[in-house]
Formats: structure tokens, C-alpha cells, sequence
């Protein structure tokens, strides 16, 4: 059990389904109130419901991350329920292969500002929170949901993994400016994971061939990545888990 994480307010985006799903029940679960950010309100009412049956506090808030307007009105909502937030978890993402030479610019351009932009927007609307709750001396978390896609290179992934290198990277840059305030930054980078990530891949191709690697090599479970969120998360203060690789064991 992850005692540290009761009491806590936590935004997490990508909520509707997967990696973001999963953490928020966990958080939610470990005593933290959630906020579900994601954009298929139903989703996030159904799990808002699912949650708060289960004995806990979750709020749901349907927003688009590559949408300003959106994310401000979700920011309104959250501050008014509940007040300041420590602890967000940028798990809204977009996987959309294809070759380069495609020139698919409307996959990039999703990818680009759901990956890259929509995490910035978050940053940006929940970083004075995070700031003036680590000057209360209460545990502030940002924890980045990137991708081993960051550091290896895939055929025909090269969009998706460059979005997910710009994660990596921002991760590291914050942590100079979020560090000496006290404000954690975690990036975790998971290798396949059993979610509807894959089930947006428009070419049968590169789709079967990723269900071909899935059940060839298995796949961590959304809960598997959930539970590393939340246990960087419930470490002391000044312990800083930066960066976390996970793959399923059979993965390259
Ligand atoms: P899912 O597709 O299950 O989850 C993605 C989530 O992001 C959904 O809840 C979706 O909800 C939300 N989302 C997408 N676009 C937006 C948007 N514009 N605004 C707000 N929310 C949005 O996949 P995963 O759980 O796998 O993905 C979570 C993160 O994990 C992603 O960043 C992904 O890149 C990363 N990752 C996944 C891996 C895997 O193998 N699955 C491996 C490595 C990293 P909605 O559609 O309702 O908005």
C-alpha cells in the first residue's frame, strides 16, 4: 500500500482508458482525490462512478488537451472542486505509425499536439499549483507518461517516437526549473502495454504486426505502469525517481 499518496490531489490525463485509467483507480484506491481528464465524458463518468463506489473521490472532467480553451475551462472546474493539485500525470497520448515517406501530416500534427503540445498544457496550467503546494511543504508530483519509443528506434514509428523523445527530454529540462522548488519529475517509459493505444493504428499492415509482436513477446498491463506512477509518487520528498524504464520481460 502506498500511505503517502492519501490526502493528495491528483490530476490524471488520458483517464478515459489505459495507463491513465488504471492510475487513477490506483491513486484513487491509495486515498488520493482524482481528477479524469480525457475527452469521451461517458468514460470518465462510468469510472468517476466506478470509483467513487469503490469508497473513493474522483471528478470527471471532459477536455481536450490539444484544445487551449478546453484545458482552461478544466482547469477552472478542478480548482474550484478541488482547490490546488499535487500531483498530475501527463497519460494522454496518440500512437499513429506510418512511414515517413507517407507524409501523413495530419497523424503528425495529432501526435505532435497531443503528445507534445497537450503535456506543455498541462504543464503550464497545473505548474503553479504544483509550485505553491511544494512551498507547503506538501509532496508535489509531475509524472510524464513518455515511451521506451524515445530512445529505439521503430520502423515506421518515427513521429510517434520523436513526440515521446521531446516528453523524454522536457522531463529532464523541468526537472532544473521543478527541482530546486521541490516539485518532482518523473518520466516513466514503458515498452508494450495492453491498452487501446495500438487500436488507432489506420494501416492493417503495421497493425497486424504490432498484434503479432504483442502476442509474441506479451505485454505489461496497464496496472503494471500504474503501479510505478504510484509508487514514485509515495516516496519521501526528497527522493526523486527521474526515470523509469519498463518493459515486459520477453521485450527486446
Ligand atoms: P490509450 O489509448 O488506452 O489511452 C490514451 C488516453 O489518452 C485515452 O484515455 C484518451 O482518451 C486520451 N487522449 C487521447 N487524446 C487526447 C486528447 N486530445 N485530450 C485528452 N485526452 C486524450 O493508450 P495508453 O494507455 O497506452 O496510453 C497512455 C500513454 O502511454 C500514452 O502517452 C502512450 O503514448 C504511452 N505509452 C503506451 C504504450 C503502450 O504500449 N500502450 C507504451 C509506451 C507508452 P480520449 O480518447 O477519451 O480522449
Amino acid at each position: 500500500s502506498y500511505e503517502k499518496l492519501r490526502g493528495r490531489t491528483a490530476v490524471v490525463t488520458g483517464a478515459a482508458s489505459g495507463i491513465g485509467e488504471a492510475a487513477a483507480r490506483l491513486l484513487a484506491a491509495e486515498g488520493a482525490s482524482v481528477v479524469l481528464l480525457a475527452r469521451r465524458a461517458e468514460r470518465l463518468a462510468e469510472l468517476a462512478a466506478k470509483i467513487e463506489a469503490d469508497g473513493g473521490r474522483a471528478l470527471a472532467v471532459a477536455a481536450d488537451v490539444t484544445d487551449q480553451a478546453s484545458v482552461d475551462a478544466a482547469v477552472e472546474r478542478v480548482h474550484a472542486a478541488y482547490g490546488t493539485v499535487d500531483l498530475v500525470v501527463n497519460g494522454a497520448g496518440v500512437m499513429l505509425p506510418n512511414p515517413v515517406t507517407d507524409g501523413r501530416s495530419d497523424e503528425w500534427q495529432r501526435m505532435l499536439d497531443t503528445n507534445v503540445a497537450g503535456a506543455l498544457r498541462i504543464v503550464r496550467a497545473f505548474s503553479a499549483d504544483l509550485i505553491e503546494a511544494a512551498a507547503e511543504g506538501r509532496t508535489a508530483d509531475l509524472v510524464n507518461i513518455s515511451s521506451i519509443g524515445a530512445h529505439i528506434a521503430f520502423p515506421q514509428y518515427a513521429v510517434y517516437g520523436a513526440t515521446k523523445a521531446a516528453l523524454t527530454y522536457l522531463s529532464e529540462s523541468l526537472r532544473t526549473e521543478f527541482g530546486p522548488r521541490d516539485v518532482r519529475v518523473t518520466n516513466i517509459e514503458p515498452g508494450f502495454t495492453d491498452t487501446e493505444l495500438r487500436g488507432h493504428i489506420d494501416s492493417a499492415e503495421l497493425s497486424g504486426q504490432l498484434e503479432g509482436l504483442f502476442s509474441e513477446v506479451g505485454a505489461l498491463a496497464s496496472e503494471d505502469v500504474a503501479d510505478l506512477i504510484a509508487y514514485a509518487a509515495s516516496r519521501p520528498r526528497h527522493v526523486n525517481l527521474r526515470q523509469l524504464i519498463v518493459l515486459p520481460t520477453r521485450q527486446a
